[in-house]
């Protein structure tokens, strides 16, 4: 059979991203990641899948692929659907964000991830305190200027810069030509030549395929284009004016944040404060020499707050938070440092504003996408009332992920593939509109449909 690609998530929608890529007899998964509003219909915080039944609850409302041979004895053991040895070879990651990671529990352990360097620690730590959903499976590890081989194919990892560390695009030689993957990128952040670099290696190998994400080509956007350096300057602007507590929520793996804010805090003698979990996954980065990354204990702080008996005992955490116990900052010593404190505070935390009580005339900066959806809204319309009861001002300031739709354009031009398939967005069509001369062919993916990559 012909090399060819099936997209079965990030079809027609952002997020979700999983295709299968396949030459000769040989399959990889690229990517297999939960969609956004996967399953929102039947789904929410009050109903839920069951675990017993695997992934049969998802199957269900064809929320996962029923793909032979890929998933794992507890997966489908209650289900109708009966295991089989694995049929894939590999797994290929784009980069650490669930809409590209979160389904990847229900593959078969026994078929290997290949993942970013960066990634893996990433994995680390989340194994270590939350889970990970790469748990389980070999992980099989590259950098940029790696090759590596999967039967027939040749994938070739580019880094590209995206709103967390070690994400990458793909160049990917089959038996039937080449084919570019992008991951999720951005050419504003702080590494965008690293972008560059993705661009540059896809146009040079001539692919005959791009898949390409499309986030912000849409309708509504407006190229408007939030650089990190603008958020730190408006972050600093806004943490002179504050007398007391500056509190903001914002993504905890986004080290490009973590770092925007940690030199806000350098430059207006405050402490940058965090939760547990952000704390254990800047210790483990600290591992990869090529990442900035503040050191806990030195430059930032870790807050401590009441669980179980309350009481601050060992025995009322996990053994992974223990080590920061005696370290950590109880809400009553925010308190009493507020003037020189900045919170990362995550909105299903924000119940620790009540112990903390700040004086009122403090900031909160929500320094996240703004709300895109019914449920966003809903979320936003609780985190302005907490930020209103305890006297606050809010602030929105956010630095993208993703590139506007204008320079998705010009990677597409740059690129020049003869075919563009577009996922990762709600609009595939509007590709069109790049494509004045006529020189490729644009292709919008069809959930489950094989796209050849030559012809
Ligand atoms: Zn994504
Ligand atoms: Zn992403």
């Amino acid at each position: 059979m012909p090399p060819r690609v099936t997209c079965y998530g990030g079809v027609g929608e952002i997020g979700g991203n999983k295709f299968v890529l396949e030459d000769g007899g040989v399959k990889v998964v690229l990517d297999f990641g939960t969609g956004f509003s996967d399953g929102s219909d039947y789904f929410d915080s009050s109903i839920s899948p069951r675990g017993v039944n695997g992934a049969g609850d998802l199957f269900e409302f064809d929320l996962l692929p029923q793909i032979p041979g890929l998933y794992s004895v507890k997966a489908l053991q209650n289900t109708r659907v009966k295991y089989t040895e694995p049929e894939f070879d590999a797994v290929v990651l784009s980069h650490f964000h669930s809409d590209h990671t979160g389904r990847i529990e229900y593959i078969d352990p026994k078929i290997p991830v290949f993942c970013g360097e960066t990634t893996s620690l990433i994995h680390d730590a989340y194994t270590a305190s939350t889970g990970s959903p790469l748990h389980g499976h070999p992980i099989r590890k590259f950098r940029t200027g790696d090759r590596f081989t999967i039967g027939p194919m040749e994938f070739h990892p580019v880094h590209v810069d995206h709103s967390i560390p070690g994400a990458y695009g793909f160049v990917v030689h089959t038996s039937g030509g080449t084919m570019a993957y992008t991951g999720d990128f951005r050419f504003h952040g702080p590494a965008g030549s690293m972008t560059r670099d993705f661009v540059d290696a896809a146009r040079q190998a001539k692919p005959k395929l791009l898949l390409t994400e499309g986030t912000r080509v849409a309708p509504g956007d407006d190229g408007g284009n939030m650089s990190e350096p603008a958020v730190k300057k408006e972050a600093l602007k806004m943490v002179r004016e504050t007398k007391s507590l500056v509190f903001s929520t914002f993504r905890g793996n986004d080290v490009d944040r973590v770092n925007t804010f940690f030199d806000a805090c350098q430059e207006t003698g405050r402490r940058l404060v965090v939760s547990m979990k952000v704390a254990l996954l800047l210790e483990k980065l600290t591992a990869d020499r090529r990442l900035r990354v503040p050191r806990v204990g030195r430059d930032v702080d870790v807050y401590l707050r009441r669980k179980k008996k309350g009481k601050f005992d060992d025995s009322d955490y996990y053994t992974w938070e223990r080590p920061f116990i005696t370290k950590g900052l109880t809400a009553e010593d925010i308190r009493k440092k507020q003037k020189k404190v900045f919170l990362h505070l995550e909105a299903w935390n924000f119940p620790e504003l009540i112990d903390i009580k700040p004086d009122r005339g403090g900031t909160y900066i929500h320094a996240a996408t703004e709300a895109f959806n019914e449920e966003g809204e809903k979320e936003e319309t609780l985190i302005r009332n907490w930020v209103g009861h305890v006297g606050f001002r809010y602030a929105q300031l956010h630095a993208s992920g993703h590139a506007p739709g204008s320079e998705v354009g010009e990677l597409v031009r740059d690129i020049s593939a003869k075919k563009v398939v577009p996922i990762h967005t709600e609009y595939p069509e509007l590709f069109g509109q790049f494509n004045m001369e006529g020189n490729w062919a644009l292709e919008p993916p069809v959930r489950g449909k094989a796209v050849p990559i030559d012809t």
